[in-house]
């Protein structure tokens, strides 16, 4: 089992020394005032020797052992296996924040990323569904690299993805070491034949995933109510349910699919996906950006998460009036995507909480209509929950999934707001060390094997544009 201890960093202005046993982070003890050195390596090491022999310990600030315990969590160490020594990283100068989690995106897409520029959404979309049909395993694999790649390098431990290819997606992930959610999409553009085939597909897909690593989970998506029959959207419902999956979906991303749906249905999107009875708190619903006060309404009673994609819909022209303070106060949970790199060209959660941020002040025009612990808790702890997974914050017993910012430089010079810093002032150059799952992907900013996965995913992503 490895064992971690991150010494000397600062927590919310303290600072702890923060131990990280297997996946779990099994403890954070103050740093005296005098900057002992050594306590936290002595705290560690007694906290290990107590699970040997079944005892709590009382001293060096460690009372929250017993915990782990209970819980189960040091299983490893209880059944006698060999604890190696820990690995130690100096925070020294640098903050701890919760990994991010990007809630909407469509990773293989990153080989996209600047393909179509300035173009309307219809000539856009056009375009996105030419290039695809020249998508093979290789591209997905070194796509989702890339995507991972750039995630780490700028604070995201887990994404909620939505593409092709799903087994290739998951093996990009599970080798890069990062946490993802993977949809088998349905999109079957009311093609009978093509629908009762997505059934069967989905099915086998949800079989196969049984042997995905753990950090990689399954769930369903319906690309959104415009592109999928209603036999296959009960479908979902029911074999959801079943199954206790999360559904990922796109609604009322823009006001041209509202006016359809009216037409069609005399009802919303969000109206028909709830009298279908598909709303409920597994459901992930990106952008939802055109909403009336009924859809917000029936979001919060439901449950629903909603997806603010802040970049993707500005730059495809989609909107920008995202209801945030209604749909938090209707009860739904509010959470930060970016949506693919085709549309908004990077995957960076911090510049999406600053365009998120400044973009609601404006339209609001409200200073206070997005605050900074707001935003904080959107990009990490809403996502954690909709996923259903004890990450999203650092406290003892979740998920080892944390980001270490270095502090030493101008934008954190003064420091009277981390917060503000972070999100108005840094960019992701600022993100130092990344450990998802307990595991180390960065350090000091170098992740092994980058420069393979720019030059496949390079060399790859111009012959899928059809430039080589
Ligand atoms: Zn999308």
């Amino acid at each position: 089992m490895s064992e971690i201890l991150i010494k000397n960093v600062t927590l919310q202005g303290k600072q702890v020394d923060i131990q990280i046993s297997g996946n779990q982070i099994i403890g954070i003890h103050p740093v005296p005032e005098d900057n002992n050195q050594s306590t936290g390596i002595a705290s560690l090491m007694s906290g290990i020797a107590n699970f040997f022999s079944g005892m709590s310990s009382g001293d060096h600030g460690a009372g929250n052992l017993p915990n782990i315990a209970k819980s189960g969590m040091s299983r490893g160490a209880r059944d006698g296996a060999t604890v190696q020594k820990p690995k130690v990283i100096d925070g020294t100068g640098k903050w701890v924040i919760p990994g991010l989690i990007n809630m909407h995106t469509h990773s293989g897409m990153t080989l996209t990323r600047g393909f179509e520029e300035d173009k309307p959404l219809t000539a856009w979309l056009n375009r996105v569904w030419e290039v695809e049909q020249g998508l093979n395993e290789e591209m997905i694999y070194w796509g989702t690299r890339l995507a991972c790649l750039e995630m780490i390098k700028s604070g995201t431990t887990c994404f909620n993805d939505q593409y092709w290819m799903i087994d290739q997606a998951a093996n990009a992930v599970e080798e890069a070491g990062i946490r993802a959610f993977h949809s088998y999409v349905f999109l079957d553009g009311g093609d009978a034949e093509k629908a009762k085939r997505q059934r069967k597909e989905a099915e086998i897909f949800y079989e196969r995933a049984q042997n995905w690593d753990p950090r990689n989970q399954f769930t369903i998506a319906i690309h959104a109510p415009y592109t999928v029959c209603e036999e296959n959207m009960a479908w979902v419902r029911d074999f959801t349910k079943e199954n206790n999956l999360l559904i990922h979906t796109h609604l009322s991303e823009t006001q041209n699919e509202v006016n359809e749906s009216l037409q069609r249905y005399g009802k919303t999107p969000i109206r028909r996906m709830y009298d279908l009875g598909i709303l409920s708190d597994r459901v992930i619903s990106a952008h939802s950006l055109w909403l009336n006060d009924e859809d917000i309404a029936l979001l919060g009673e439901t449950g629903v998460t909603t997806v603010h994609n802040v970049n993707s819909n500005l730059k495809l022209a989609s909107g920008y009036r995202f209801r945030y303070q209604e749909l938090t106060k209707a009860g739904a949970n509010v959470t930060l995507g970016t949506d693919g790199c085709g549309s908004s060209n990077n995957l960076d959660l911090l510049e999406t909480m600053k365009t998120s941020a400044l973009l609601q002040k404006a339209w609001r025009e409200d200073p206070a209509a997005l605050p900074l612990n707001e935003l904080m808790d959107m990009a990490t702890i809403n996502g954690a929950k909709a996923l259903k997974i004890n990450s999203g914050k650092i406290e003892v017993g979740a998920l080892a999934d944390l980001v270490l910012i270095e502090t030493r430089n101008c934008a954190f010079t003064p420091m009277l707001d981390f917060h503000a810093n972070l999100i108005y002032s840094a960019n992701s150059s600022c993100v130092d060390t990344v450990i998802c799952d307990g595991n180390v992907l960065m350090e000091n900013r170098h992740v092994p094997g980058e420069e393979e996965i720019l030059s496949r995913a390079n060399d790859l992503a111009l012959r899928l544009n059809g430039k080589q």
